[in-house]
């Protein structure tokens, strides 16, 4: 390592240190052990290069330092020739043995990485909804990649720096030592010159790398503003372009400023470091020489003091830079551990129940719950806010009861924010009930194995959500041993197989965001093609309010007629239609159910459900006309009034 680019890792090093200064944690720490232990063989193997690399770096310069002094005594060719040949010998073993190391540390790297992002990976899928709704995608993604690589880099680094550097450090001292310690010692009288600066500088540094950040930031969000579609119109219509430049012009320019000074800080800092290792160079030279005349020295002492100080400084620097590496693996593993200790509030008991066989009931048994708050479900630093949110925990659903007897269906209505899908997140367990219970089969939902409630509940949200895969790969999602004809079958029922035949690979089209677009309604069927190939027992709907176009909105009707028979459904229903067919309807109002009973008893009751009918469901009168001919006519012929 040339000593500028010595010098250069050096002040880079002690700038970071200026941003992470924690205390060492002796419990991360051990964990790490328990990630590294697995790999104890090729650490093992890794620690034992370094001490044999070292070994090697020290021999060249000694030999050739016997070189000189052969020359000088006039000793024989065959010597000089003996000690070059083993100079190249040496020179192409720490050539290979570079090689090997960097193999070995690459594998065991890597092999780290992929322990962490698949134990973060697995942990992460556990992790209920609540933790999703709550966490940045991005800050989730950025601990498996960013973090989990950190952590591995800093971990084989510290793992090469510090134990090579050390062992090279040790050797180096040691031989200069034997060779003359008043050298030795006086050229390290020069060290504290060399990392004393270093350090004042480097926060200096630091100060300006981050106004340098903060000024090309403001620089950025004032081209992004002014850049994009408003902000341009906004500055056409109002703007004034010269006041606009100029202000631009000035920005930049401070973004110019703090880039000169920056640069000959740089320079200034590096080239005093250079000096003061040419100086201590220097020094060696002229002592070691002043020995050498007076007899005390041999000459070849000389070169190899010359050569072994110049091994000296980039150990130094490295092991200098080591406790940064250290920190900031610590500070990546401590990130990673911090996701992987997010306890799942949601998971199988050791002895946890299969849904009894045969059509199941469902039911609420005076349920409260408020969604957990968000320090008991995420991280304040995957949400990217100082502190985390801690109201949550305010009671949502206020006792709820009902039941739903094996194929019958329950319809949900009542105004926003009623507690409507709270209800219908319960059932599939995405949350657990804080007071009561939530049966499936006459079982606590808690007592239920997670793959068992699985395979009898089926959902369709409002939205359809598909992945960006073939239609296909989404739709065996549900199912993934079912045939080509059960998969068509499924389509046909869910009114989408005329749409799927006529897209460009058929089943094998990619959909979702960047592949071909659905509709709303056509994406809410293909939700229903799912259920329907799962085949599960229980349905839980939530109806769509989007407006659908006529034709969609009847096919969709159709579909949803088809998934629901025979099933058990909970529905939170805006369609007339549904909620006229359904065998008991609840109106929930601010997290109670305030009336239940079927449509005809509500309306002639007249109380809450009769006024949500006179101006919620009862719209315009075709598409009550509409609705009516769904209901009258079953679940296949619509006539559609035009
Ligand atoms: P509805 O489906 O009847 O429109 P919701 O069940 O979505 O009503 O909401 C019921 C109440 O719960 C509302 O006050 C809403 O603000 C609150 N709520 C809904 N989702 C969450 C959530 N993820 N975290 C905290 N509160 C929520």
């Amino acid at each position: 390592m040339s000593m500028e680019t010595t010098a250069w890792t050096q002040l880079q090093s002690v700038m970071s240190a200026q941003q992470e200064r924690r205390p060492l944690a002796r419990a991360t720490l051990r964990r790490i052990g328990t990630f590294a232990r697995p790999h104890h063989r090729r650490i093992a193997r890794f620690v034992a290069l370094g001490v044999l690399t070292a070994l090697l770096a020290v021999a060249t310069p000694v030999l050739a330092g016997r070189v000189v002094n052969t020359i000088v005594s006039g000793g024989d060719e065959g010597t000089v020739v003996r000690l070059a040949l083993l100079i190249a010998l040496i020179a192409v073993a720490e050539a290979a043995l570079g090689i090997l190391g960097r193999r070995l540390s690459a594998t065991l790297g890597e092999g780290l990485i992929l322990d962490l992002r698949t134990a973060v990976f697995d942990h992460v899928q556990r992790m209920p909804v609540a933790f999703f709704t709550r966490t940045r995608t991005g800050a989730l993604v950025s601990r498996l990649n960013n973090d989990v690589i950190g952590a591995q880099r800093a971990f084989s680094n510290t793992l090469s720096g510090v134990v090579s550097n050390l062992v090279t450090l040790l050797l180096t001292l040691a031989v200069m030592l034997t060779l003359s310690w008043q050298i030795t010692l006086l050229a390290l009288v020069l060290l504290p010159v060399f990392v004393i600066p270093a350090r004042r500088m480097g926060r200096r540094m630091a100060a300006m790398q981050r106004e340098a950040a903060a000024l090309n930031a403001a620089m950025g969000t004032r081209m992004t503003e002014r850049f994009s579609a408003p902000g341009a119109t906004l500055v056409k219509l109002f703007g004034r372009p010269e006041e606009e430049s100029a202000e631009f012009a000035d920005r930049a320019g401070r973004v110019r400023d703090i880039g000169v000074k920056t640069a000959m800080a740089q320079s200034v800092f590096i080239t005093a470091l250079t000096l003061v290792s040419a100086l201590a160079l220097a020094l060696v030279y002229g002592l070691g020489g002043w020995f050498a005349l007076r007899g005390t020295l041999d000459p070849g002492a000389v070169v190899a003091l010359a050569l072994l100080l110049t091994r000296l400084y980039a150990p130094l620097t490295a092991l200098a830079g080591a406790r940064v590496e250290v920190m900031s693996a610590l500070v990546s593993f401590e990130r990673v551990f911090e996701v992987l200790d997010l306890k799942p509030l949601i998971e199988d008991k050791p002895d946890a129940r299969e849904v009894p066989d045969g059509p199941v009931a469902v039911e609420f048994d005076h349920v409260r719950f408020g969604y957990p708050s968000a320090d008991k479900v995420s991280l304040a630093s995957l949400e990217e806010v100082a502190a985390l949110d801690t109201r949550g925990g305010t009671e949502v659903l206020h006792g709820i009861s009902f039941r739903a007897e094996p194929g019958q269906t329950v319809a949900l209505v009542g105004s926003s924010g009623a507690g409507k899908s709270t209800v219908a997140q319960l059932l599939p367990r995405l949350y657990d009930v804080d007071e009561g219970a939530v049966r499936v089969g006459g079982v606590d939902v808690r007592d239920l194995s997670a793959g068992s409630l699985r395979g009898t509940l089926g959902m369709v949200t409002q939205d359809g959500h598909l992945f960006h895969d073939t239609v296909r790969a989404n739709l065996l999602l549900a199912r993934p041993a079912a045939t080509e004809e059960e998969v068509w079958d499924a389509l046909r029922r869910s009114r989408l197989d005329d749409l799927v035949r006529s897209l460009p690979d058929g089943l094998d089209t990619v959909v979702g965001e960047r592949g071909y677009r659905l509709s709303g309604g056509e994406r809410q069927r293909m939700t229903i093609a799912r259920l329907l190939l799962a085949r599960q027992r229980v349905v839980i709907l939530d109806e769509a309010t989007a407006h659908l176009d006529n034709t969609s909105e009847a096919a969709v009707q159709e579909a949803l007629a088809e998934a629901l028979e025979g099933r058990t459904a909970v529905v939170i229903a805006h369609r007339l239609s549904t909620i006229r067919g359904a065998d008991q309807i609840l109106v929930v109002e601010s997290g109670h159910i305030v009336e239940r009973g079927t449509h005809e008893e509500l309306l002639a009751a007249d109380g809450r459900y009769a006024e949500l009918h006179r101006t919620q469901f009862a719209r315009a009168p075709q598409a009550q006309a509409q609705d009516a001919a769904v209901a009258a006519n079953g679940t296949h012929r619509v006539t559609i009034p035009t």
